[in-house]
Order: C-alpha cells, then sequence, then structure tokens
C-alpha cells in the first residue's frame, strides 16, 4: 500500500506520548483531507499491548517495527528500522512530535532516506493539495511558510501543543502489524549502559493539567511562596519566567518559554508577568490562560482569556482561600 501518512510514534514505560497523540489528530485530519490512508510506526520490543491499545483507541493501523536492538532507544536501532520501514512503505509523509527524542534520531533518518525535515512546525495549510507547513523563528516573532521539495516523503516534526490531540477512544477493533527490521553490520555504534531520570520536578510540567506560573513581579524568592501556595492548593504544577530562575528563586527546570519549557496545560495561570515574547512562544497555545497584572497593559494581556488588572498580592491569597474552600 503506497503512499499512506505514517506516524512515527514515541512511548515510553508503556505509554504513548501527548505529542504522538497530537500527530495521530493531525494525521487523521490530513488523511481526510487529502484522502491518503494513515498508520502509526512503534519501534520496540515487547510492546504488543501498547500497540493494540492505540490502534483500538485511535482506529488506525499499528506497525510494529522490532529487532533485537530496539528495547531501548538508540538513534542507530530507530533509524535503521524506520529507513527499512519507509523504504519499503514509500509514504506520502512521515510526522512526529517535536521533541527531544526525534530531533535526535529525525535529521539522521532524514539524511538516510534523501529527504527534506521540517521541524517544529504549528500550522499549515492545504494549497492546490501540496501542503504548505508553518514554523516559528527569531523566538516565535516571524512564521515561515515552508513547502516540501521533491519527491515524498518529507519528514515533518510538530510542535507540543499546536494541533489538538486526538484521545477520544474509537473503541475500535485493534489492527496490530508486526515487522521484523534488519540492522546492518556496523550500524550500531553505541550501546545503552544506564538510564538515568532527571531529577523530578513536583509535576512534570509539559504533562500538568494546570500550572501556576510566577514572574519578577513577585518581587523576592521569599515572596514567590505566594505561588507555590496557590499551586498547592489548586493541585497545579510551578512554572516561572527567566528571571526567577535566573535570581535563583526556583530551579532552571520551572522555566517556560523560548530557553524553557514549552506547555500546553489546560489551565495556566500567569502572576506578575510581563508576557515578553520569549515566554509566550512557551505558553500561548495553553487552553485557557488568566493573567494577573497591576499593569493593564502588559502584553500577556493580548494572550489571556481572562485578566484581572491587580496587585498579586492582593488577588492571589483571594484565589487560594477559594481553592482551598473548594477543594476541602
Ligand atoms: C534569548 C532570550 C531567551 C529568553 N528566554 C526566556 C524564557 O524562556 N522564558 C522567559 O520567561 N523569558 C525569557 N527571556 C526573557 C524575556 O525577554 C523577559 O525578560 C522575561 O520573560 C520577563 O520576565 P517577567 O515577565 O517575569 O518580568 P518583567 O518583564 O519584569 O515583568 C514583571 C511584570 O510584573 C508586573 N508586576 C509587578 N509587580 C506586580 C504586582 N505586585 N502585582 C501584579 N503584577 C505586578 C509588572 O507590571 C510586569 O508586567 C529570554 C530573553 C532572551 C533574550
Amino acid at each position: 500500500m503506497e503512499g499512506r501518512i505514517i506516524i512515527l510514534g514515541e512511548h515510553r514505560e508503556g505509554r504513548l506520548k501527548k505529542t504522538s497523540w497530537e500527530a495521530i489528530g493531525l494525521g487523521r485530519k490530513l488523511s481526510a483531507e487529502l484522502g491518503k490512508e494513515v498508520c502509526l510506526a512503534l519501534v520496540g520490543s515487547e510492546i504488543d499491548g501498547l500497540a493494540r491499545e492505540v490502534s483500538g483507541r485511535s482506529g488506525l493501523e499499528v506497525v510494529v517495527l522490532s529487532n533485537d536492538y530496539c528495547r531501548h532507544y538508540t538513534p542507530e536501532a530507530y533509524c535503521e528500522a524506520l529507513a527499512e520501514f519507509a523504504g519499503t512503505e514509500h509514504p506520502y509523509l512521515v510526522l512526529l512530535g517535536h521533541t527531544y527524542q526525534t530531533m535526535d534520531f529525525a535529521p539522521r533518518l532524514a539524511a538516510m532516506l534523501d529527504r527534506g525535515l521540517i521541524p517544529n512546525c504549528v500550522d499549515y495549510r492545504c494549497e492546490a493539495g501540496q501542503l504548505v507547513w508553518v514554523r516559528q523563528v527569531f523566538n516565535g516573532k516571524l512564521n515561515l511558510e515552508v513547502s516540501p521539495k521533491g519527491e515524498p516523503p518529507c519528514l515533518v516534526s510538530l510542535q507540543q501543543g499546536a494541533f489538538p490531540a486526538s484521545e477520544e477512544d474509537l473503541g475500535a477493533p485493534p489492527q496490530v502489524v508486526r515487522r521484523r527490521i534488519g540492522v546492518a553490520e556496523g550500524a550500531l555504534r553505541r550501546k545503552l549502559l544506564e538510564v538515568m531520570e532527571a531529577v523530578q520536578t513536583r509535576v512534570d510540567l509539559s504533562q500538568a493539567e494546570i500550572i501556576v506560573a510566577g514572574g519578577r513581579g513577585l518581587g523576592s524568592k521569599e515572596k514567590f511562596q505566594l505561588i507555590l501556595d496557590l499551586a498547592e492548593a489548586l493541585g497545579a504544577g510551578v512554572g516561572a519566567s527567566r528571571p526567577v530562575t535566573d535570581g535563583g528563586w526556583l530551579p532552571k527546570e520551572h522555566q517556560i518559554g523560548s530557553s524553557g519549557q514549552t506547555v500546553t496545560p489546560r489551565l495556566y495561570i500567569a502572576c506578575g508577568i510581563s508576557g515578553a515574547i520569549q515566554h509566550l512562544v512557551g505558553m500561548s497555545n495553553s487552553g485557557c490562560i488568566v493573567a494577573i497584572n497591576k499593569d493593564p497593559y502588559a502584553p500577556i494581556f493580548q494572550v489571556a482569556d481572562y485578566g484581572i488588572v491587580g496587585d498579586v498580592f492582593q488577588v492571589v491569597p483571594k484565589l487560594i482561600e477559594i481553592a482551598r474552600e473548594i477543594r476541602s
């Protein structure tokens, strides 16, 4: 079957990553728009349970690519598996989430296939049957439109949160195809010795449903406690603008923005944050944005769904009180 859209799924500890669900959502949309079939490829071993679950929930055929070297991720083993699969499938388009893992292997895969890679896309449009992809440059100040040239497939990675996730459970009969993939001699140049977990933050911000973020407007490390209290009252993750982490009020992993994390919670509460473009690119795809700032002209209000013009030291304690009351 030629010319399908292939989504490369990323999984960890038996779960498909949120970015892969987002790619599935877009893949199904493109499939309807372009009349192309779509399938999901998963690389790994002992992942049949996950493949059946994802296939049933998404209604997509899931192709499991495995060899003796795919138990743990290495860019070489993944690229060998995916290049062989793409070589036999001749896909129309390859979609993946833009993550640390895909940043590691997607350029290599594109080079192996001798095809282009358009990374970190935030939008697309279809022009006379041709896809035009939109990606942001200069810290989100400009949008660049890119259309692939040459023979398909083009590889396209999607910015986290830019496309709505498709997580509804279709309850479809699972269609799982298993393919054993060979590895060329000498292709594997590294071996995984140990997986070391990064120091865990209180909440994984990329998966958090609610984030309370504080900025320089809080004034000091001691006063930033107010943000931690609101986060605790709401069961939320704690985010920060760069001056907060630069100043050592919070560890760097809490920073949201172009040089920090990109997050897409359902609710983002920005307290004492002005809304510089470098901050906005990390959070503007949140479901609902509430901004609290004493300056009515602060740029954060331009992306906010709800704006409270006021002093954080008056507004936030009230929110904590209400949140605690509701939760108790
Ligand atoms: C290459 C580069 C990368 C960068 N990466 C990032 C990044 O990843 N993330 C990031 O956040 N920034 C980043 N920055 C910095 C960014 O440009 C801004 O300087 C930063 O986001 C500003 O943080 P802020 O909004 O907390 O502070 P400010 O801009 O100083 O804003 C503080 C806000 O608090 C309000 N305020 C003050 N007191 C109160 C009060 N009592 N009650 C209510 N409101 C109050 C003020 O009105 C003001 O709007 C980057 C900059 C560069 C050059």
